[in-house]
């Protein structure tokens, strides 16, 4: 590998834009527009809840370590709250409200009866043995089992967790309630309840807002190229699937370093390969290494940034050349970086919309595994794509309405919902 191609590691918060405040500022506009009411908006504007939990957990030298965990309720006026679990040692309060409050908005953006919710705990999950791993994950399920529950708090694996430490959630869970409660969480391994379709779901979404995006654009799918940051679960299923529809990924960039081919990069050939080399695309021969800071200004038509937050900040925004950013991580774009995208007429399929197929398709497993019956593969991809399209047309057409930039648009359509929710309900 080229010695220029360097991966940064995402800067801790505190020198990085504030996500709580980047997803504020947001926030206040789309209330102005909305006319929001003072009551509402200072409802909303706060988390219902925030938990903070110790977790000692014996290391496997003997020793024990206390990590620090959060989990964070943002709003549960539309459903039992619904979020993922982070496990990096960049975890931070302010950056898991942030999170917290934009599943509150991703579930009413694609119309799930769900509020919003966030968990992390400070860890570094690739230093830590499966065994590690087991008992941190069993002892912030201990901790949180009151507030965890299939109609009260419903978590998900986000960065640093997957189907193997909702699996042992699903059992510490389990435990403590005396029955079997797959519906306590979703992203399950398939055997144990987990739905068909859950690992693909974000990056699927991302591939069918993308579609609708082109669309809107006229420009053929065929015709555009592509660059996506992050090839890990979301930016590998979306590489994957735009590239079976036929657009050219020039670039594709993994914690090892970043690859451009000007041909269009082999994506089957390079899950192939990082499946095949400890999940990295270190030495992949299909394309060239470039500069990791490079991919979000090369020359392409769409970029899928798709690893971490603050990433498109206004240092580089100036410098994108693609016609269409479709965020498939969480919080990709600064708020300092919005006006500086928004006058170079950039088209912003926002986070809440594009990586919303990941919380549909588990919404979906909540329901099967309530329902006790398996829906098949065509069942879960039917109706996750109509959900996905049917939210892409109603942001798309409430910017057409306001005059509002997709993202606002986007914030819009779900303050509305769960504001509307409020009056009816009432009860303050
Ligand atoms: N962590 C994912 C997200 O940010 C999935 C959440 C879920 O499925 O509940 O959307």
């Amino acid at each position: 590998m080229a010695a220029h191609t360097v991966y940064k590691e995402p800067a801790p918060i505190m020198d990085r834009e504030n996500p709580l405040e980047s997803m504020m500022s947001r926030f206040n506009i789309a209330a102005e527009i909305l006319g929001l009411d003072d009551e509402t908006y200072n409802v909303l504007k706060a988390p219902d809840k925030q938990v903070i939990v110790n977790l000692p957990v014996t290391m496997d030298d003997g020793k024990l370590r206390v990590f620090e965990g959060y989990r964070v309720i943002h709003n549960t006026i539309l459903g039992p709250s619904k979020g993922g679990i982070r496990y990096d040692k960049h975890v931070h309060l302010d950056e898991v409200k942030a999170l917290a409050a934009w599943m509150t908005w991703k579930c009413a953006v694609v119309d799930i009866p769900y509020g919003g919710a966030k968990g992390g705990i400070i860890c570094d999950p690739t230093t830590m043995s499966p065994g590690e791993l087991e008992r941190l994950t069993r002892a912030y399920t201990l901790a949180l089992k009151d507030v965890f529950g299939p109609d009260r708090d419903i978590p998900a694996p986000d960065m640093g967790t997957g189907p193997r430490e909702m699996a042992w959630l699903m059992d510490e869970f389990s435990k403590t309630v005396g029955a079997t409660s797959p519906a306590v969480v979703t992203g399950k391994p398939l055997v144990m309840g987990g739905s068909l379709g859950r690992t693909e779901a974000t990056g699927r979404g991302v591939m069918v807002s993308t579609l609708a995006a082109l669309g809107k654009l006229g420009l053929k799918p065929t015709e555009v190229s592509a660059a996506v940051q992050g090839f890990g679960n979301v930016g590998s299923w979306a590489a994957k699937l735009l590239f079976d529809k036929g657009l050219k990924i020039k670039a594709v960039s993994d914690i090892s370093g970043a690859y451009w081919n000007d041909n269009g990069i082999n994506i089957d050939e390079a899950i192939a390969y990082k499946n095949a080399h400890s999940g990295r695309l270190e030495g992949f021969s299909g394309a060239s290494t470039m500069d990791a800071d490079d991919l979000l200004t090369c020359d392409v038509d769409v970029l899928v940034p798709a690893a971490v937050e603050d990433v498109i900040t206004e240092h580089n925004a100036r410098d994108i050349k693609a016609k269409l950013i479709v965020e498939g991580a969480n919080g990709p774009t600064s708020a300092s970086a919005d006006p500086i995208i928004n006058e170079k007429g950039i088209m912003v399929v926002p986070d809440i919309l594009a990586n919303s197929g990941g919380v549909t398709v588990s919404y979906f497993e909540w329901v099967q595994n309530r329902q006790g019956f398996k829906w098949t593969e065509e069942m879960v991809t039917e109706r996750a794509d109509r959900i996905m399209a049917d939210a892409f047309e109603k942001v798309y057409q409430t910017s057409q309405k306001y005059k509002i930039p997709m993202r606002i648009a986007a914030y819009v359509v779900s303050i509305d919902k769960v504001a509307q929710t409020y009056k009816f309900r009432g009860g303050f």
